[in-house]
């Protein structure tokens, strides 16, 4: 297993700025910089198929929509970037939209996370010649096998091909195709070892199950996930952003930072309002009972308002 020392030795850890170290340092200078890389590519978008369709988001940055998490790409001179990699049943298929923007190859996968709609693909991609990238925790989770709770389950351990080659702690940044690419460790958010990326120069965030738009999110409490760090894994992120920052979610269409701030918002009014019957002596029965999500139903998919409270009630218990 490679570390952040190695990761740190290939790509230069940098604590910097685009600005800084840019050839040219004026606002000009940069604003070109940016502009050649989005004249880099010209193709047109590759067709849909198998369920997976690619939409461009500028600065040589696309999505891959479709079943399993969103994929985060950039394309340019150094190859290609993937930040995770949807399901192994995904792996040709994410090839082949790679293949419809650029012949060149894929260098890395960032994984966001453990979750296999985010890293199932590892395997292919390591063997198509990409080096697997993920916070330390990811590779821990990957290699143990535990109770999840909230659907009565056991969480198993995956083969170690799967597990990402590279790791690294709190943060690091890659130089990578122009830009400064900045993995951000969140603690005990949707689980304990997610990153949010930060394409500095691109003004874009890919925010892993850190943020499901539009829906009610998912928090992986049997692997360390908290209602508490998830909120702050948003306020990260907004503290990032501005207006104009393109934000790719786990799941869900593209957003922007008052979408981000929408479900930072209704995150903590969850919080409050689970917390609040707990204090007031209320079971969980009781709570569930009561319907206090009501006013937020649209938002409820495989997490139905059930289980939104569920999760929060056994984040702030700890039980
Ligand atoms: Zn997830």
């Amino acid at each position: 297993m490679k570390n952040l020392l190695l990761l740190s030795a290939a790509f230069g850890l940098m604590a910097c700025s685009a600005a800084d170290t840019a050839s040219d340092k004026t606002a000009e200078g940069v604003k070109a910089a940016a502009t050649d890389m989005i004249k880099a590519i010209d193709r047109p978008l590759p067709a849909p198929a198998d369920d997976l369709r690619t939409e461009s988001i500028g600065n040589n940055l696309y999505v891959i929509f479709g079943s399993g998490g969103n994929v985060g790409v950039s394309v340019g001179d150094d190859g290609v970037l993937l930040i995770d990699d949807k399901f192994e049943k995904n792996a040709e298929g994410i090839l082949a939209q790679v293949k419809g923007l650029t012949d060149a190859p894929v260098r890395y996968v960032l994984n966001t996370h453990y979750h296999g709609d985010h890293t199932g693909s590892n395997a292919q991609m390591a063997a198509a010649g990409a080096e697997l990238v993920g916070h330390v925790n990811v590779r821990a989770r990957m290699g143990m096998t535990f109770e999840n709770k909230t659907f009565g389950r056991t969480t198993k351990a995956v083969d170690e091909s799967l597990w990402p080659t590279t790791t690294y702690d709190g943060t690091t940044t890659m130089e990578f195709n122009g830009d400064f690419v900045n993995l951000l460790h969140t603690p005990n958010a949707h689980t304990d070892g997610d990153s949010l990326v930060h394409f500095v120069r691109a003004n874009t965030i890919h925010m892993g199950d850190n943020f499901f738009n539009g829906l009610f999110p998912y928090i992986d409490v049997d692997a360390g996930g908290t209602v508490a760090g998830m909120i702050a894994a948003h306020d990260k992120a907004l503290m990032l952003a501005n207006n104009e920052t393109r934000i790719i979610p786990g799941h869900g269409p593209m957003a922007s930072k008052a979408d981000l701030q929408a479900a930072r918002d209704m995150l903590q009014t969850i919080h409050e309002r689970v917390k609040a019957r707990m204090e007031a002596g209320d079971s969980l029965e009781t709570i569930l009972a009561s319907n206090i999500l009501q006013d937020y139903a649209k938002y409820a998919s495989f997490i139905d308002e059930t289980n939104m409270v569920r999760i929060a009630y056994r984040s702030i218990s700890g039980e």
